[in-house]
């Protein structure tokens, strides 16, 4: 680990304090992928600046038409927010499927963002919400589409010194949410694969439907094609299958490691089929 830290108790302090910073530094919320990194012999820092004591980052709240996550939220303390529960249950499913309690006590979605892994489960939940990234460096905000903040592995929008912020995830009335991970065994594993969908039904119908596949694209993928498909049809074993196919057709795996391509792309189909499945269950 490098030599400086620098932990700052609020956002007005960091900010007054970052030019006096060496210019070679990186946030560090959970440090449960930075630490990992540096660990392995690749420092990419000479100061880390510490934000996990910044009480504005810990901030989450239900406004009228979305609710609020702070980008220094740990994954463990969403559980506890009735509102998460109810319009981010994909969010929460994914949560479940997250590493070990241990490292969900520490564990950002912030970091989860900036660390830009396509197989990221925190993310790949909020692109099917459609969640909003926001994004602050000093005085200044701006935001986006989740799904358009990351623009390879490892690599997003961020520029020098700019904070995520948080999240903002619209309110759907009636949402559903499931996220089916594939890893190397049933609990704690990067996934092979993974599928998240938000959904809302009418009785039988999908009045709305949003798609995020992670570990089959070089960043977590919107599945834009089968969300449009799905959205408007009857829940039928037809329109299951269909779906599934057009996933497949979406995603662009590779082989690596943890898995290989056609089995990626197989798997993409068969766990939003099962996804689907467990909306009328
Ligand atoms: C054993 C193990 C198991 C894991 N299992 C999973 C898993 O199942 N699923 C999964 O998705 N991930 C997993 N991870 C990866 C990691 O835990 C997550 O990506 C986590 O969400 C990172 O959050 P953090 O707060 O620890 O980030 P940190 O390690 O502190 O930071 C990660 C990156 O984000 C940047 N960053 C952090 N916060 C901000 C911010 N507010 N603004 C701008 N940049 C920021 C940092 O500079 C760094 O580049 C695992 C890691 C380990 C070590």
């Amino acid at each position: 680990m490098s030599e400086i830290i620098f932990k700052p108790c609020s956002l007005k302090e960091m900010w007054e304090e970052m030019p006096n910073l060496p210019e070679s530094r990186k946030y560090m919320a959970g440090g449960t992928d930075v630490v990992t990194v540096e660990n392995a012999g690749f420092p990419s820092a000479e100061c880390w600046i510490d934000i996990s004591d910044i009480p504005e980052l810990a901030i989450v709240r239900e406004e009228k038409d979305h609710v609020f996550i702070g980008a220094g939220v740990k994954l463990n303390d969403l559980e506890t927010y009735p509102f998460i529960k109810k319009y981010c249950p994909a969010l929460l499913a994914a949560v479940h499927d997250f590493a070990s309690p241990s490292l969900r006590n520490m564990a950002t979605l912030g970091g989860n963002a900036g660390n830009a892994s396509p197989c990221a489960d925190g993310v790949c939940a909020l692109v099917s919400l459609e969640a909003t990234i926001v994004l602050r460096k000093g005085n200044s905000e701006r935001k986006m589409p989740l799904r358009d903040f990351f623009t390879g592995p490892k690599r997003t929008k961020l520029e020098k010194d700019e904070l995520i912020y948080g999240f903002e995830i619209p309110k759907k009335e009636n949402l559903l949410g499931q996220y089916f991970k594939l890893g190397p065994r049933a609990f704690f594993g990067i996934s092979k694969v993974a599928v998240a969908l938000s959904a809302a039904l009418d009785g039988n119908k999908v009045k709305y439907a949003s798609v995020a596949i992670a570990s089959v694209a070089p960043v977590p993928l919107y599945a834009a094609k089968t969300s449009e498909y799905l959205t408007g049809k009857e829940l039928t074993e037809d329109t299951i299958l269909k779906a599934a196919d057009m996933a497949r057709g979406e995603v662009s795996p590779i082989t690596d490691a943890r898995s290989e391509a056609d089995y990626r792309r197989d798997m993409s189909g068969i766990l939003l089929e099962r996804a689907l499945r467990s909306l009328t269950d």
